[in-house]
């Protein structure tokens, strides 16, 4: 089959993508064709796959999920935040949502539901969404950084995932102080160990604050406001370091708490601009933050889904 005949056949088929996070699974309907509108949204707290056997939760949510709205998928695409295998189905390490480790997600559903399910990484699906609204230049290196519950980081070269063995870039997972707090990963000193989704919700709790307004208090001379800006100045290292070490034409800052009120998007720019972009190297690396939010990773699974079945489809 030609890539024409290929990209023919799967026009007009219904995709389900399910964006597993760290906090909410969200479940949508995608049709692949030239206006790709996710619809259909439905949304889990993601402890339900830590109640009991997380695969037979995934096939029930997807039963219920196809029946409530009449819907016949030709494929399942999963984002999960873990270290999958090169197979992309073996769940190695998942530190939000840990019994998934040691799971086969894609074979294991796939015998039950019947269709092909396709499993990425949560910011690999996030940063193809992303791109997939972008019009970008030859030879273009994006790199995507996503503060959420944990911190997720992808980079695209060239449309294709940056790929070494298995991982994507485990960017939370960078040291980044001696002898530090513990991280979700079991380490010390992770980056992830101080910007992650909990913290933030400490510095509210502390400050009598609903965590959706905490960044109200940026800018503030209190112990909060002083919180806020180490939190931030952390984030703004991770960029910087990331930025150092991949040399990136582009990079998208997302995730729900980029997207928080009151979020200092210009300061954190203005720093790492500052801090990284003022070599002949990164000088003319380009800063943009996510604009599609929640709908990024339904569209980007329709990137995987085009990657992955053409795969399939050779062998
Ligand atoms: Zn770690």
């Amino acid at each position: 089959m030609t890539d024409e005949d290929f990209a023919a056949s799967i026009q007009g088929q219904c995709l389900i993508v399910m964006d597993i996070g760290g906090t909410r699974i969200r479940i949508a309907s995608i049709e692949v064709s030239e206006k790709e509108v996710p619809y259909a949204f439905e949304e889990y707290s993601s402890n339900l796959l830590q109640e009991t056997d997380p695969i037979e939760i995934l096939r029930g949510l997807l039963n219920q999920y196809t029946e409530r709205n009449g819907i016949h998928p030709a494929a399942v695409i999963i984002g999960v935040p873990a270290i999958i295998d090169e197979d992309k189905d073996y769940i190695i390490q998942c530190n939000n949502i840990t019994s998934l480790n040691g799971r086969k997600i894609a074979s294991e559903l796939r015998v039950k539901i019947g269709i092909p399910v396709y499993v990425d990484h949560d910011t690999k699906l996030l940063l193809h969404g992303e791109k997939a609204g972008k019009t970008l230049e030859d030879n273009w290196v994006l790199l995507g950084i996503f503060f959420g519950t944990g911190i997720g980081a992808d980079v695209l070269l060239h449309d294709k995932a940056c790929r070494l063995y298995r991982n994507g870039l485990e960017l939370g997972h960078i040291p980044f102080r001696l002898n530090g707090k513990k991280c979700v990963c079991g380490r010390h000193g992770c980056a992830e160990a101080y910007v992650n989704g909990r913290v933030l919700e400490e510095i509210s709790e502390d400050a009598h604050i609903h965590i959706s307004k905490v960044f109200q208090l940026w800018g503030e001379d209190s112990i909060a406001g002083k919180r806020l800006k180490e939190f931030v100045d952390n984030e703004a290292l991770l960029v910087t370091t990331a930025i150092t070490i991949i040399e990136p034409t582009h990079v998208i800052i997302g995730g729900g708490i980029a997207a928080m009120e009151c979020y200092p998007k210009g300061y954190l720019e203005e720093f790492v601009k500052r801090q990284a972009c003022t070599t002949s190297i990164n000088e003319n690396c380009i800063i943009s933050w996510a604009e599609r939010g929640d709908m990024a990773g339904f569209h980007g699974g329709v990137s995987i889904f085009k990657e992955r079945a053409a795969t399939e489809k050779k062998i």
